[in-house]
């Protein structure tokens, strides 16, 4: 039986700690606000920009909503972000993701400043991530950093193997994991053989987005699991891309979808907006 990796529970005390350190920095004058900007009304994008907002609340930061219609043009979007980048009190812009299609998201990405980019999805953060200068770290990575760290799990010497490579969690992912001293091996689409390759994993890193894909013959007694995929089932129900009943005997710990990676990037958003204000 596996140890259940509690997602929520690790991402509250890092709410708390980062509570604690709000009220500290604010007693020194230092305060400051997340702009959280939405296009559109997707009611999925809806949901997360409420989440954290609330998150803002919950550790004391002001949050300034910016919600615009489905018709804000490009040049509309890049003009309201110039103005936040000039705006001192402002401390971290986040525009929710995806973007209507009329919208280059990486241009939207590029012109958010790289001292304000909580998301951590700036080439500049980028770049600084990978030669190990400091900088905003990609959230959903970090979280999972968190979550092994605080789980007791030894990363250094150990070898994760990541499935997926996408910019905002395979690719930052395998970097982070890299920093921490593992053996990483990056596998997507094109790989050949991904259970043989999988079985070899200390640690399995699952961030493919297919519901429910992977199963037993991919995990090595023992492995840890950390299902980063989030998807609703026939019954729309929330389910990851780990079928968790086959691999909960194998491994010997799992995050659960939910309650496992998802609460963890709010919390390494706040982090990135804490560190942001300290940073003044
Ligand atoms: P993505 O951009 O669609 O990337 C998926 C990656 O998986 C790609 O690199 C793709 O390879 C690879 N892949 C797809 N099918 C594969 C297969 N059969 N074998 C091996 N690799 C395969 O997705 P993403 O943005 O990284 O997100 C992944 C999942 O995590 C999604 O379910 C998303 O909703 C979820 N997510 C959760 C959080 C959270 O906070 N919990 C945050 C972000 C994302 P190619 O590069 O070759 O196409």
């Amino acid at each position: 039986m596996a140890e259940i990796i509690d997602g929520k529970k690790i991402s509250q005390q890092i709410k708390d700690e980062l509570k604690e350190k709000t009220a500290a920095l604010r007693a020194e004058g230092k305060i400051g606000a997340l702009a959280v900007i939405q296009v559109g009304a997707d009611p999925a994008s809806s949901v997360y920009v409420r989440n954290k907002k609330n998150a803002c609340a919950y550790i004391g930061i002001e949050s300034l909503a910016y919600e615009l219609p489905e018709e804000t043009t490009e040049e509309e979007l890049l003009k309201l972000i110039a103005e936040l980048n000039q705006k001192h009190e402002v401390k971290g812009i986040l525009v929710q993701l995806p973007l209507p299609k009329h919208i280059c998201e990486d241009k939207v990405i590029q012109a958010i400043s790289p001292t304000k980019d909580v998301d951590g999805f700036h080439p500049q953060s980028v770049g600084a991530m990978t030669i190990g200068e400091p900088g905003f770290l990609s959230c959903t990575p970090a979280g999972i950093i968190q979550l092994l760290k605080r789980s007791g799990v030894e990363i250094a010497g150990k070898h994760c193997v990541v499935i997926g490579r996408s910019n905002i969690v395979g690719k930052p992912m395998a970097l982070l994991m890299l920093r921490e001293n593992a053996t990483v091996t990056v596998t997507h689409s094109k790989t050949q053989n991904l259970p043989e390759i999988c079985r070899q994993a200390d640690i399995l890193i699952v961030a493919m987005g297919k519901p429910q894909f992977i199963g037993a013959e991919y995990i090595k007694e023992g492995a840890v699991v950390i299902d980063v995929g989030i998807h609703r089932d026939q019954n729309n129900k929330l389910c990851g891309d780990v079928k968790f009943e086959e691999i909960e005997p194998i491994a010997s710990a799992i995050t659960p979808v939910p309650g496992g990676v998802g609460p963890m990037t709010i919390a390494m958003l706040m982090n990135n907006c804490v560190q942001s204000i300290e940073e003044g």
